[in-house]
C-alpha cells in the first residue's frame, strides 16, 4: 500500500456514520499512513463514531466539536496540540441547515435558517482553519466538501445552496491567505451519495436518477471515489493546487 501520508497528521471533522463522506476519507488517509483525530458533533454521536475509529483505527484522538461553539473549536485545538505538537491539515467535512429550509420557496427562508446555514456550513471553515494554522507550521493541506448547488440553482437546495457560494469562495480567501505559509486549501464537489446529510434534500434519489442518467460517466460516485481525491489533495502529489473545487461527480457539472 502507498504511504503517501506517512508520519502527517490530519484532523477529520464530520464522521457521522459508515456511510459519511468523512469516514471514507478517513480510511484512506489512514491506509495511507496518516495519523489522524476525529471530531464528532454532540453526545449523540460520540459511541457511535468512537465504535467506527476503534474498529478501524484504535487510539485515535477523538474531541466533542461542535462547530458553532467557539469554546470547542479552541479547545479541540489545544488538545491537538498537547498531543501532537504540530499537525499537516485537516478535513472538513460537515454541514447542516434546516430541513423545512431545504423545499419550497427559496424566498421564505428565515433569517434565523439562512444564518444557521452559513455558520454551520460555510463559517466554520474560516474558524477551524484559524486554529489550525497555527499548528500547521510546515504548511499542509486544509480540504472541505462542496456541491454544484453552491454555482448553479438546483431544486430543494435553496438556502444551503447559499451557503455552499459562501464556503466555495472562503476556500478561495484562505487559499490566498495561507499560501505564504504553504497552506493549501481546497473543495471537493462531490456528486450526490447517499448519505444521513443527503436524506434532508426533499426528493433526494429522483437527483440520484437525473445524475446517472445525464452523467459522461452514466452513474453516480462513490464514497470512495471522493475518498481517493482527497488523498490526493491531502498528499504531495497536489503541491501545485491551491484554491480549487474539483468536481467528483461523475462529469455531471460539465452538462447542458
Ligand atoms: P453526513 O451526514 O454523514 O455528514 C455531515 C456531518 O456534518 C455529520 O457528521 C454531522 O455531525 C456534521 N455536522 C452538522 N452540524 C454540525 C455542527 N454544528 N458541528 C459539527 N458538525 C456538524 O453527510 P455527508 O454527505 O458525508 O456530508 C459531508 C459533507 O459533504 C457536507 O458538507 C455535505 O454538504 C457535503 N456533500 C455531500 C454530498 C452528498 O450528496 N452526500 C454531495 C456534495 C457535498
Amino acid at each position: 500500500m502507498n504511504q503517501l501520508l506517512a508520519g502527517k497528521k490530519f484532523l477529520i471533522m464530520g464522521v457521522a456514520n459508515d456511510r459519511s463522506i468523512a469516514w471514507a476519507i478517513a480510511k484512506q488517509l489512514h491506509e495511507a499512513g496518516a495519523t489522524l483525530a476525529f471530531s464528532y458533533q454532540g453526545d449523540r454521536l460520540e459511541s457511535r463514531v468512537l465504535k467506527l475509529v476503534e474498529s478501524t483505527m484504535p487510539g485515535s484522538t477523538m474531541v466533542q466539536v461542535d462547530v458553532t461553539r467557539e469554546e470547542e473549536i479552541a479547545s479541540a485545538f489545544a488538545l491537538l496540540k498537547e498531543q501532537w505538537g504540530t499537525m499537516d491539515g485537516l478535513v472538513h467535512s460537515l454541514a447542516f441547515a434546516k430541513s423545512e429550509e431545504l423545499e419550497g420557496h427559496f424566498s421564505d427562508t428565515s433569517r434565523e435558517g439562512y444564518l444557521l446555514a452559513q455558520d454551520i456550513s460555510a463559517y466554520s471553515l474560516v474558524a477551524v482553519s484559524r486554529f489550525a494554522k497555527t499548528l500547521m507550521v510546515e504548511g499542509g493541506s486544509i480540504i472541505t466538501m462542496t456541491y454544484l448547488g453552491g454555482e448553479r440553482v438546483l431544486a430543494n437546495y435553496n438556502v444551503m445552496g447559499v451557503a455552499k457560494a459562501a464556503l466555495d469562495q472562503s476556500v478561495r480567501y484562505l487559499a490566498a491567505d495561507l499560501g505564504e505559509q504553504n497552506i493549501r486549501v481546497n473543495a471537493i464537489s462531490a456528486g450526490p451519495i447517499n448519505t444521513l446529510a443527503a436524506r434532508g434534500v426533499r426528493n433526494f434519489s429522483t437527483i440520484l436518477g437525473v445524475v446517472a442518467e445525464k452523467a459522461p460517466l452514466k452513474r453516480n460516485i462513490t464514497q470512495e471515489e471522493v475518498a481517493k481525491t482527497a488523498l490526493f489533495l491531502a498528499s504531495d502529489l497536489s503541491s501545485g493546487i491551491t484554491g480549487e473545487v474539483i468536481h467528483v461527480d461523475a462529469g455531471y457539472h460539465i452538462m447542458a
